[in-house]
């Protein structure tokens, strides 16, 4: 199927089911309602002259327009671009020129972003850009307008010439280890990787997918729109960018039944003040990815917010996302604590990254992925896509996992992460997950500094729970002391608020990195 025609059958099989929820526009649609207005969008789209391979992008928080959009574009074979909301006038010229972006639809503005003002900044440097249609503008009204009036046998024709394998998706990676890559992703990558998400999800039109995670990233549109669009649950999109009470307070209204988040988003809903009140009965699913995930922070949210059969998803951008998923009859431990085994149809494989080779079970190595979701490559970035996908067609993730007897795999780290001390390879993922053994310790994050004596030296950042007193570099080797190696103690401990965050909600442990040399000098 292309995702147009996975989108028909479920309209015909489930009509009259609410699709698609805005809390903040207070607007829904059920799946024929969807169809209308996502044909309406397309068929107007059409009538402009947007074509088959056409790039169209799509600037803007989360709202329900989001996923017209992603379904319009997929309907009528043009590739949308779907560009992070938080840029600024700069990188939104890089992405409208590197991916020649022809038609851009973008809010109008949101808190401080001036999208419109912005978009008019870039224009004459950006040749390929002819229209720009602010959602709920005079364009956007229009397409809609002429759309209602179209021949729906355009659509068809539109539809029919399509395949599986085009491309549908130019996703922007996070910039979580430096400036985002364009993955190029077809029908057949993100509508499969959706589909089987929401089959490990079991997924039924009865549920209810609460979605804070961002739409323009595959976390939001695939795992979370095309799983539900292809099993007939519904979308709720509780606020235009993450908050923690809107969220709570969305799936309780909305009776959701699966909530998704980075780790990050998770923590702050478990801290959110008056987090009891909120009635989460309806929760018996959801997905925890996107970093590591502290298996404390996991435990919470099993026995706290109810979410029984959570699963863990580990991915990328470039892959569709997901690659491995823990699934509701794996045991507690392993729920909690890897990110579970291969997803169908795909191959997974650890290997030494200096020799290529695979290394035994039990040793940590460079994760290899391989399968339908591998990305057609790096929107026109031949040397970068080379540099990343082998001539087998494996994908080098950059990630550092081990695979134990049953399969089942944990992620250490990214190898770009990993601390070199006195020629000891140390891991920052297993010192944060003993730091958050802490009860003052709300989050925390390890990096690597320069030191002149051992190369590379630890220093754990973290975040205090409300009243808590800081930690110091004392009383953390204090209770680190006989409990860790002591190579692994981290010599410098930095208390913050809050830590340099990508919008998807990942740490940037690059400006880490950088904001500690400035602190060590
Ligand atoms: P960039 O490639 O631009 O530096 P990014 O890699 O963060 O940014 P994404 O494609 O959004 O961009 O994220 C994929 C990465 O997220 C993976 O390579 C991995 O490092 C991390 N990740 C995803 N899921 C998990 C997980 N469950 N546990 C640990 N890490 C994860
Ligand atoms: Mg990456």
């Amino acid at each position: 199927d292309t995702i147009g025609e996975n989108l028909d059958r479920t309209v015909r099989r489930f009509p009259d089911r609410d699709a698609l929820v805005d809390v903040a526009a207070g607007r829904r649609w059920t799946y024929a309602e969807l169809a209308a207005d996502v044909d309406a969008l397309a068929l107007g789209l059409l009538d402009l002259g947007i074509a088959k391979g056409d790039r169209v992008g799509i600037w803007a928080p989360n709202r329900a327009e989001w996923t017209l959009v992603q379904y319009a574009t997929a309907r009528i074979g043009a590739v949308l671009v779907t560009v992070n909301p938080a840029y600024r006038s700069h990188e939104l010229e890089y992405v409208l020129r590197q991916s020649g972006i022809r038609l851009l639809a973008a809010a109008d503005r949101f808190k401080t972003s001036d999208y419109a003002a912005m978009i008019e900044e870039v224009r004459p440097r950006c040749p390929a850009l002819e229209f720009v249609a602010l959602l709920g503008g005079p364009l956007w009204d229009s397409l809609l307008e002429r759309g209602r009036r179209g021949d729906p046998a355009d659509l068809a024709r539109a539809q029919a010439a399509l395949s599986p394998d085009d491309a549908v998706n130019i996703q922007y990676t996070s910039g979580t280890t430096g400036f985002p890559k364009g993955a190029t992703l077809s029908h057949h990558n993100i509508l499969n990787n959706g589909f089987f998400v929401g089959e490990l999800c079991h997924y039924t039109e009865q549920d209810r997918v609460c979605i804070p995670v961002p739409l323009y990233h595959c976390f939001g549109m695939v795992m979370g729109n095309l799983a539900c669009t292809s099993h007939g649950a519904a979308m709720v999109i509780p606020a235009p960018s993450f908050d923690p009470a809107a969220t709570l307070a969305a799936v309780e209204s909305e009776r959701c039944t699966s909530l998704y988040g980075v780790p990050t988003m998770f923590i702050a809903e478990l801290a959110e003040p008056g987090f009891d009140a909120y009635d989460l009965s309806s929760l018996r699913t959801g997905i925890m990815a996107g970093s590591p995930c502290p298996v404390e922070v996991m435990r919470e949210v099993i026995e706290r917010m109810g979410m029984t059969e959570v699963s863990i998803c580990y991915g990328m951008t470039e892959t569709s996302p997901v690659s491995t998923q823990t699934r509701a009859d794996d045991s507690v431990e392993r729920r909690v604590s890897t990110v579970g085994r291969v997803g169908p149809h795909l191959e997974v494989k650890v290997v030494d990254p200096r020799t290529g080779r695979t290394v035994p079970r039990g040793e940590p190595g460079e994760l290899c992925t391989r399968g339908y979701s591998v990305m057609l490559g790096y929107w026109e970035e031949p040397e970068r896509t080379a540099e990343a996908v082998d001539a087998a067609r494996w994908m080098h993730t950059g990630d550092l996992a081990v695979m134990d007897d049953d399969g089942y795999l944990s992620i250490t780290g990214r190898i770009k992460d990993m601390v070199i001390r006195g020629g000891e390879n140390l891991y920052p993922r297993e010192i944060e997950e003993f730091l958050h053994t802490h009860p003052d310790v709300l989050d925390v994050q390890v990096i690597g500094v320069p030191d002149a004596k051992y190369g590379e030296e630890l220093m754990a950042w973290v975040r205090m729970r409300e009243g808590a007193e800081a930690l110091t570099a004392d009383t953390v080797r204090a209770y680190c002391a006989g409990r860790l190696a002591h190579f692994k103690i981290p010599r410098y401990v930095h208390v913050v608020e809050e830590f340099p965050m990508t919008v998807t909600g990942k740490v940037r442990k690059v400006e880490m990195r950088q904001e500690a040399l400035r602190l060590l000098e």
